[in-house]
């Protein structure tokens, strides 16, 4: 008989990829819950989250970055900074491909980043629900010629398939550690700054082009009532441009309305309680170009 006791195994995981590839999607479905926001459009996640899955023999720390893409503006080379350092301080890191999409020219900048590092990383080829097994087949190839020896791990975040594979495989790749965290905590978030995240997301699901890009929500209130059941959310959304101030808002203020109570409802689900959500536009001319600002709004 076997009466080995296995160690306690913790670790830090990164989750890189292309935007749009899937990250948060992917970190949601590991941790049973909602940490980060998630929208069909690229580039939604600007900070690095941390989730946490605590299981009786390990924990791993999970860490979702902004998708790494060729930079221009200043918070995005910002957001790239983020990822490259994320790279730096974690023991595996999980390399999201679309399989819908094949490899394009940001997935080369990251094969790079990733032999640099010198990491252990596992691939995941994602979104597999669909595209048919026959056309996954090139794209293994390409990837196994472009970054050999490593496991390509076919998954579907949002169906949550080959997800139980992935974790056995996440387990083993690390080290003997401590437990990091407390084990009912899921993510390093306040309360606040996730609800400031669910205000952006329905920005960005509700509005057009370029407008979720140029916003940052910063809550100015957060006051709990635990005597109504209530918590008090004032939150400011500043917009880079006068011209997106009316759009935000909409015609006798439809869209801030719309906005408001999509966040609103998830929020009460969020804090199990009532939620009075106020929600205001302020125009911050060119504020995605000034670094004060971005520091300002804790991006
Ligand atoms: P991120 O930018 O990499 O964090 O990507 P998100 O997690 O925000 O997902 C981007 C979009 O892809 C969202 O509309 C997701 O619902 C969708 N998505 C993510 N994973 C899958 C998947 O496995 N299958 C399908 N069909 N869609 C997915
Ligand atoms: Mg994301």
């Amino acid at each position: 008989m076997n009466n080995k006791v296995e160690p306690f195994r913790s670790g830090f995981v990164a989750i890189i990829g292309r935007p749009n590839v899937g990250k948060s999607t992917l970190l949601n479905q590991l941790l049973g819950e909602k940490v980060a926001i998630v929208t069909p459009k690229p580039q939604t996640t600007r900070n690095q989250i941390r989730g946490i899955r605590t299981a009786p023999g390990s924990q791993v720390i999970f860490l979702d970055t902004p998708g790494i893409h060729r930079a221009r503006s200043l918070i995005n080379r910002r957001m790239v900074e983020v990822a490259k350092s994320t790279l730096r301080e974690v023991d595996l890191t999980l390399w999201l491909v679309d399989a819908t999409k094949g490899l394009v020219g940001e997935d080369e900048d990251i094969t790079r980043l990733l032999v640099e590092s010198g990491k252990a990383a596992l691939v995941l080829l994602n979104k597999i629900d669909l595209v048919s097994k026959l056309k996954l087949l090139p794209v293994i190839d390409r990837i196994s010629s472009l970054f050999p020896g490593r496991e390509i791990v076919p998954i579907s975040a949002l169906k949550g398939e080959n997800l139980r594979l992935l974790v056995d495989l996440i387990l083993k790749s690390l080290p003997e550690g401590p437990r990091y965290y407390p084990e009912d905590e899921i993510t390093d978030q306040t309360e606040q700054f996730i609800a400031a995240e669910i205000i952006r997301e329905k920005i960005f699901l509700l509005t057009r082009k370029e407008i979720p890009y140029g916003v940052a929500v910063v809550i100015e209130e957060f006051s709990e009532k635990p005597e109504k059941d209530l918590v008090v959310i004032k939150a400011a959304i500043h917009s880079e441009r006068e011209s997106h101030k009316p759009i935000l808002i909409g015609k006798k203020g439809a869209m801030l309305k719309k906005i408001g109570s999509q966040a609103r409802e998830e929020l009460e689900g969020l804090l199990g309680c009532k939620v009075y959500l106020e929600l205001f536009v302020k125009v911050d001319r060119g504020w995605t170009q000034d670094p004060n600002a971005i520091k300002e709004f804790g991006l």
